[in-house]
């Protein structure tokens, strides 16, 4: 069959690397991305679609005889574009846009983790500036204040102090995120990682689990950012709390969506917060993480399409649970200087080669090609990703490759995946 793969990022450059192995392509079937990144091109043929327009995505999809659609990022996912392509009866890997409210709109998230009793932080949900104030006062500080809608992960403030608490709300109901609701959150504390799993709306299965490094500076310091870097497994989720995951977290948020007549379908990404009383939800994402999809994908030794093409098709309970080597992969995102501000764009790239050398992997994010040569086109440019017995071998792996990348306006940090090696030297 052919495959459409929708999204630009380091996330799809690793989703179509594992796609153009998968068996779903044999006997000439083809890759094609839209809009994708000169990395993605050495896997797929790109494509100039507009995931917003959806007649031109089903047209598309019609001419080239698409037989399944992977979306990669959430945007299309909260637009329709899952009911758009199942509504034609093309399979698509991704929820529709009922079910992907779970990362659209935090409030829908809160109100099904209190109907299906998750644990997850205190919270309430506030629709003006006088009412969130009064909330305010009754949590006291710390608390945490959060736009509802898809804020590309800016909408959320963790406020120390009351008033920052009380700009926080000021700024969201001045309209600063677009719609003017808030959801005010108790302050929970504890260790953060993430936990995939792959559900075709009835099956569950458990995918993988990773850190990642959100703050822009070494030792977790500066502004948020889209992720600076990951790794997986992330070994403080031990077996026995991603089992309790599943059972207190997945499995009744997939059960109550079903019942409720919105089944979701595709990739649940839990962020979790491993408190004192056990593993607390934090958000849901309807799909995969960026960067955490590159060093999960790094370890997956499944056959990708076969595994997202049973989730599109209901019949994830008929195929092999998802296989990993059991090593460890980390990736240390690459950005173009002035991220996560203003980047700039332009700045050369070299060593791509040299760096995979020994077995690393680079993954395209803001990549372009200007006169026949690479240049940085975006925030996040590249994602190196290494692989080894422990996250302490697989950074030093990482570290050496990005060593060999020549592209003097981009910056990193130089100290992904230290909580575990500090662990690792215990
Ligand atoms: P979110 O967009 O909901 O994932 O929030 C972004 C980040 O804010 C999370 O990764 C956490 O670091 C932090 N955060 C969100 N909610 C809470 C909470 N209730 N308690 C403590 N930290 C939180």
């Amino acid at each position: 069959m052919n495959i459409l793969l929708l999204g630009s990022g380091g996330r799809e450059h690793a989703l179509a690397w594992r796609l153009s192995q998968s068996s779903l392509l044999a006997n000439g079937g083809k890759l094609f991305a839209a809009p994708g990144n000169p990395g993605i091109g050495e896997h797929a043929d790109l494509i100039s679609l507009d995931a917003g327009d959806h007649d031109a995505v089903l047209a598309f999809c019609e001419e080239y005889q698409i037989g399944f659609v992977v979306v990669g990022p959430e945007a299309p996912l909260v637009d329709g574009l899952g009911d758009a392509l199942r509504g034609a009866g093309v399979p698509v890997f991704g929820p529709n846009k009922d079910a992907a409210q779970l990362e659209g709109s935090k409030g829908f998230t809160k109100d099904l983790c209190a109907r299906a009793n998750i644990p997850t932080a205190g919270y309430q949900r506030v629709t003006s500036l006088e009412q969130a104030l009064s909330v305010l006062d009754q949590f006291g500080a710390p608390v945490v204040v959060k736009a509802d809608g898809l804020a590309a992960g800016k909408g959320v403030t963790v406020a120390m102090t009351m008033d920052e608490a009380q700009d926080a709300v000021r700024d969201i109901f001045a309209g600063r995120f677009g719609d003017a609701e808030a959801v005010i959150e108790e302050f929970m504390e504890g260790e953060e990682a993430s936990f995939f799993a792959l559900t075709d709306g009835a099956t569950i299965v458990p995918f993988a689990s990773a850190q990642d490094h959100k703050r822009v500076g070494d030792g977790d310091t500066g502004p948020n950012t889209g992720g600076m870097g990951a790794y997986s497994p992330a070994s403080v989720l031990t077996a026995k709390l991603q089992a309790e995951v599943m059972t207190r977290i997945i499995a009744p948020t997939v059960k109550t969506l079903a019942d409720e007549g919105m089944a979701y379908s595709g990739v649940l990404f839990a962020g979790l917060m491993l408190t004192r009383e056990g593993p607390k939800l934090i958000e849901y994402n309807a799909r995969f993480g960026d960067p955490e999809c590159q060093v999960m994908l790094s370890r997956l030794t499944s056959d990708l399409g076969e595994l997202l093409f049973a989730c599109a098709t209901d019949r994830l309970g008929s195929i092999p649970a998802p296989q990993f080597s059991d090593d460890t992969a980390l990736t240390v995102v690459m950005a173009a200087d002035g991220y996560p501000g203003t980047p700039k764009k332009g700045g050369t790239i070299e060593g791509i080669e040299a760096a995979q050398a020994n077995g690393a992997k680079v993954f395209h994010a803001g990549t372009a090609m200007a006169d026949g040569a690479l240049v940085a086109a975006g925030g996040r440019v590249l994602n190196v990703t290494a692989r080894g017995a422990n996250v302490t071998a697989a950074q030093a792996a990482a570290y050496a490759a990005v060593d060999a990348i020549k592209a003097p306006e981009l910056f990193c940090r130089r100290d992904i995946g230290w909580r575990e090696v500090a662990r690792e030297a215990e």
